[in-house]
């Protein structure tokens, strides 16, 4: 494969490369717009399941969407401990119609990998 393109990025989440879609867009964080592809942001997928993880979010962390990133680690940035990420997990299978099977909530670190095993379990559920 040939050169990176600068305006392109590759999801944070699933390594599926992104191409920059916001053309003048150059790196104005104060620009409150809704969510755009930055190289904070992921593929569409991802970003899909970022919102919805950002409206399932247990509400008793009082968070702002904006603190609930990929990177966001939840028990040092969130704030969570197993028991919110397994209370999570679940809205996330209610919402989506989905039996995500995690023997060990724990593992899972950050949102990223939360959005990621949600989308394994899509791709399993379509294989
Ligand atoms: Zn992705």
């Amino acid at each position: 494969m040939s050169e990176v393109l600068p305006m392109s990025f590759s999801c944070p989440v699933c390594q599926t490369p992104v191409a920059g879609t916001t053309a003048d867009t150059t790196g104005s964080p104060d620009t409150a717009t809704s969510s755009t592809a930055t190289p904070s942001s992921g593929c569409p997928d991802c970003n899909k399941l970022l919102d919805l993880i950002r409206a399932k979010f247990p509400h008793q962390h009082n968070l702002c969407l904006e603190e609930i990133t990929f990177a966001a680690s939840f028990t040092e940035d969130l704030g969570c401990d197993s028991l919110d990420t397994s209370e999570l997990l679940m809205a996330l299978e209610g919402e989506l119609a989905l039996t995500i099977f995690e023997e060990a909530p724990e593992r899972l670190k950050t949102v990223a990998d939360v959005v990621r095993l949600v989308r394994q379990t899509q791709e399993k559920a379509a294989a």
